[in-house]
C-alpha cells in the first residue's frame, strides 16, 4: 500500500513537476480583444519563453467569473478596459497590490491606481468630433458649452450605460461638483437630435450623415472609421484646454495582479513588460491609443490628431463617483 502510494506520488511529481519547472506560463483573462493582445504575448513569449494562456470576455462576465473562482482561479492578470471597471475589480477584491518600481516609473500617478491594485496600460481620449461642414472649432471650447442651447437638435450622444460615458460624468463630477455636472447633462440631453446611440461609431456616422452637428467619443473610434472612410467630413477638437478648464478627458485600458495569481512572479514581470518601451508603442498602436507611458511616442496616425492637456485628475475618481454619475444621467434623462 505504501509502496503503491509512493509510486503514485512519484508519478505525479515527474509529471507536474519538470512541466511546471520547464514551461514558465502567465493566465490572462482579458476583456481587451484578442487581435489586440495576442501580438503582444506572442512577441513576449518569443523574447522570453514564458507561454501566456488566455481567455477573452466582456469586463462583466470577466469579473464574475473572478469572483466565482475566488482562490481556485487560475487567472494570474486581469486586463480590462476603462478605469470605472478596474476600479470595480478592485473593489471586489480580485486584483492585490504591485508594488513595483518598473510600473511606478513607467505609468504615471494619476493613470494607476493610488494602492497599486491597477495600472493604465494605453490611454484614449474621448472628446469631440465635429462636422466640418457645419460647424468652425472656433464655435466649441468645453464639453460643458454642448450645454448651450445654441446646439440645440445638434448633439448626438452614445447611452449613458456606457461606462466610457459613466466614467465622463463621474470626472466631471469630480471637477465641477454635483450640481453643476447636472445643469450641464441636463442642457446635453436638451440638445439631443436623436436618442442615444448604442456605441461610439454609429454616434460618429450620424454626425457624418447629417443628423448631427457634434458628438463626444473615444479618440480610436474615430481613427477607425476615418481609415475605413477619410472622405467623411469629421474633425477632432480638444474641449478644456484652457486655464483651469481641467482638459480633454482621458481614460485607460490596463490591467492588476489577480488575488489568488498562481504564477504570481512571472504575472508581475509580463505586467511590468506591457508597460515598457518595447510593448507600449505595439500595445497603443494596435488601436490607435496613446501609450501610458511618457517616454514612448503615439504612432504618427495617432500623432496627427495634434497635441492636447489632459486631466490630470486620478482616474480612480471615475470609480469613486460612478455610482452617483449614474444616478444623475437617469435624473436628467439621458438614456
Ligand atoms: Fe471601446
Amino acid at each position: 500500500m505504501t509502496l503503491k502510494f509512493a509510486a503514485i506520488a512519484w508519478l505525479a511529481a515527474v509529471l507536474a513537476g519538470p512541466v511546471a519547472a520547464a514551461e514558465p506560463e502567465v493566465v490572462v483573462y482579458s476583456a481587451r480583444k484578442e487581435h489586440l493582445i495576442k501580438p503582444l504575448f506572442d512577441a513576449y513569449t518569443e523574447k522570453t519563453g514564458v507561454r501566456i494562456r488566455y481567455i477573452t470576455d466582456k469586463a462583466g462576465p470577466l469579473l464574475a467569473r473572478l469572483k466565482a473562482e475566488g482562490p481556485r482561479s487560475p487567472a494570474d492578470l486581469l486586463l480590462t478596459v476603462d478605469a470605472g471597471n478596474l476600479w470595480h475589480a478592485a473593489q471586489a477584491g480580485v486584483l492585490q497590490p504591485v508594488h513595483s518600481d518598473v510600473l511606478k516609473g513607467n505609468v504615471p500617478t494619476h493613470l494607476r491606481d493610488p494602492e497599486d491594485r491597477w495600472f493604465g496600460l494605453s490611454v484614449r481620449a474621448r472628446t469631440i468630433v465635429y462636422d466640418t461642414r457645419r460647424v468652425q472649432p472656433e464655435e466649441l471650447s468645453t464639453y460643458e458649452a454642448l450645454a448651450d442651447p445654441r446646439w440645440k437638435g445638434r448633439l448626438c450622444l452614445r447611452t449613458s450605460k456606457k461606462v466610457y460615458n459613466q466614467s465622463l460624468v463621474a470626472m466631471m463630477i469630480a471637477r465641477l461638483g454635483e450640481k453643476r455636472t447636472e445643469e450641464v447633462v441636463r442642457g446635453w440631453v436638451a440638445n439631443l437630435a436623436a436618442p442615444p446611440f448604442s456605441n461610439d461609431t454609429k454616434a460618429l456616422e450620424a454626425v457624418a450623415a447629417g443628423r448631427c452637428d457634434v458628438t463626444i467619443v473615444n479618440t480610436y473610434y474615430f481613427g477607425r472609421l476615418m481609415k475605413a472612410k477619410p472622405d467623411l467630413p469629421l474633425a477632432i477638437f480638444w474641449p478644456n484646454q484652457g486655464e483651469g478648464q481641467g482638459g480633454v478627458h482621458v481614460n485607460v485600458s490596463g490591467g492588476g495582479l489577480t488575488a489568488h495569481a498562481p504564477h504570481r512572479e512571472e504575472a508581475v514581470a509580463l505586467l511590468e513588460w506591457l508597460s515598457g518601451p518595447q510593448a507600449q508603442r505595439m500595445f497603443a498602436g494596435l488601436n490607435m491609443e496613446y501609450p501610458v507611458n511618457p517616454a514612448v511616442a503615439p504612432t504618427a496616425e495617432v500623432a496627427a490628431w495634434g497635441d492636447f492637456r489632459a486631466d490630470p485628475t486620478n482616474l480612480a475618481k471615475a470609480g469613486e463617483f460612478q455610482a452617483r454619475a449614474v444616478m444623475l444621467m437617469d435624473r436628467a434623462g439621458w438614456r
